[in-house]
């Protein structure tokens, strides 16, 4: 889920991350990766696996981890040096998907927790220019 939702905020290729992903790992599957990684971790599929995106910005991360623990990041922050990247990437996705995700009912949330911030330009900016992606 963590490295899905990684890949989906970030815009990688579908056949790329499920190619790296059946590389990677033992239980790697070929014939079971497209549904787990273009279906359901990356809703690459049109909507056949899931009916919304299993995105997540760092404060699911540390609720649901230890992930956060001793990270240079903070996941409440979502801007600045110590801007998580999973939270600024979350925010950056949505705001990228707004039209797609306004017209899922499951993504009510979300978009309406997008269009509340008022430092969207700064965050999609910061997005844009970090360091390694
Ligand atoms: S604070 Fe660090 S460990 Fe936690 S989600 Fe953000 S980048 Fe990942």
């Amino acid at each position: 889920m963590i490295l899905g939702n990684i890949f989906m905020q970030r815009g990688f290729s579908p056949k790329e991350v499920n190619d790296w992903f059946i590389d990677s790992f033992v239980d790697g599957t070929p014939w079971v990766m497209p549904a787990n990684v273009i279906g359901m971790s990356l809703f690459a599929d049109g909507g056949q696996m899931s009916t919304k995106p299993y995105a997540a910005g760092g404060a699911y991360v540390n609720k649901m981890s230890n992930l956060c623990k001793g990270c240079k990041f903070d996941p409440k922050v979502r801007l600045g040096e110590n801007a998580c990247p999973v939270t600024a990437g979350y925010w950056d996705f949505i705001g990228n998907n707004l039209e797609r995700f306004s017209k899922n009912h499951r993504m009510f949330q979300s978009v309406s927790g997008y269009k509340r911030l008022s430092d969207t330009d700064a965050i999609h900016e910061q997005e844009r220019t970090r360091a390694g992606l």
